[in-house]
């Protein structure tokens, strides 16, 4: 193996750090505790456990976390009414609706009935419209994330040649927006793109956001790129009956080409949390007109 492992789990720990270094500014400086709420809807048990995760590091950061599960069946309207409820809370400084929502509730229509400057996951048209056009935005998590493990590969991404594969709302296209604000030049692939090995090899900054396990193999990958995988697929172990993950990059192949590269797990999945807490820090002070403080200057 001769590329560079990106450790997210590291990076995230001193995101981490300067989350809580910043919510105690704010608490000395300020009396002001960033509170971040999560709704879960049903009892999904990967769901339940992300949620789990986001309340601990919420709570372990100094921030006020609130947790509210409402029934699989709960209608649209109970949920619509709970995200109010949250927009009117001075105390609540981030909303966070956890997806997959059931299907009989419009999951668009509850991500933008949320406050844009309390939806920490920056998936309200407004955030998008946002980011698109240069102005200050809360950004989806994942995308920012990936950018700072890229940026622990190369300091300066000016001019590089970034090709994202995948583009949805939450990964792929806002994560192409970050990049062209970093001047790299940037192809957006997908599901109908031609010649996908051919563009993926143009790529000094690849990353895959697709859903498909080990679908970027080695020899899609330019010598010495730097490989960002999003993935987060579950595929049998080879003991029987159990699982495990892996993301949409063949990382064993992968590894001999690229110059870094991110693992599955422990890359973008620890960032993604991280980030999270850093938006509320930040919408925080937003509501509040504040400046972000200085810990959290270049994440
Ligand atoms: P999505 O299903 O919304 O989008 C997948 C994209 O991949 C689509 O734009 C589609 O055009 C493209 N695609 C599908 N098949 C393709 C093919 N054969 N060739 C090229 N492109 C193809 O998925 P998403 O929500 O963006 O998530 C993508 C992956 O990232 C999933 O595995 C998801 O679990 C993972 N994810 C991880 C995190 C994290 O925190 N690490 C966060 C979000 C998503």
């Amino acid at each position: 193996m001769s590329a560079q492992i990106i450790d997210g789990k590291a990076l995230a720990a001193r995101v981490l750090d300067k989350v809580s270094e910043a919510v105690e500014e704010l608490k000395r400086k300020h009396g002001l505790t960033p509170g971040l709420a999560v709704v879960l809807v049903g009892d999904d048990p990967a769901s339940r456990v992300y949620v789990r995760a986001k309340g601990r590091r919420t709570t372990e950061a100094g921030m006020k976390s609130l947790e509210y599960l409402m029934p699989a069946d709960a209608t649209e309207d109970e949920l619509l009414a709970r995200v109010r409820a949250l927009n009117e809370n001075p105390d609540v400084h981030g909303i966070l609706v956890q997806l997959p929502l059931p299907g009989h509730i419009d999951t668009e229509k509850v991500i933008n009935a949320i406050a844009p400057d309390k939806d920490v996951d920056g998936f309200h048209v407004i955030n998008a419209g946002r980011l698109m056009t240069g102005q200050k935005a809360l950004v989806p998590c994942t995308p920012r994330g990936c950018v700072l493990l890229a940026r622990q590969a190369r300091d300066d991404l000016t001019g590089l040649e970034a090709v994202i594969i995948g583009r949805s709302n939450i990964v792929g296209k806002p994560l192409g927006q970050l990049l062209l604000n970093e001047n790299c030049t940037v192809t957006i692939a997908h599901s109908r793109t031609r010649d996908l090995p051919d563009v993926a090899r143009r790529a000094d900054i690849l990353v895959a956001a697709v859903g498909r396990p080990r679908m970027v193999k080695a020899d899609w990958i330019k010598p010495g790129a730097t490989v960002i995988d999003v993935g987060i697929n579950r595929i049998p172990a080879e003991e029987e009956g159990k699982t495990r993950l892996v993301g949409d990059v063949d990382f064993a192949g992968a590894a001999e080409v690229a110059g870094a590269i991110t693992p599955v797990p422990g890359g973008v999945g620890p960032m993604t949390i991280a980030m999270l807490l850093r938006n509320a820090v930040e919408a925080a002070c937003m509501q509040n007109s504040l400046p972000l403080p200085k810990a959290l200057a270049d994440i």
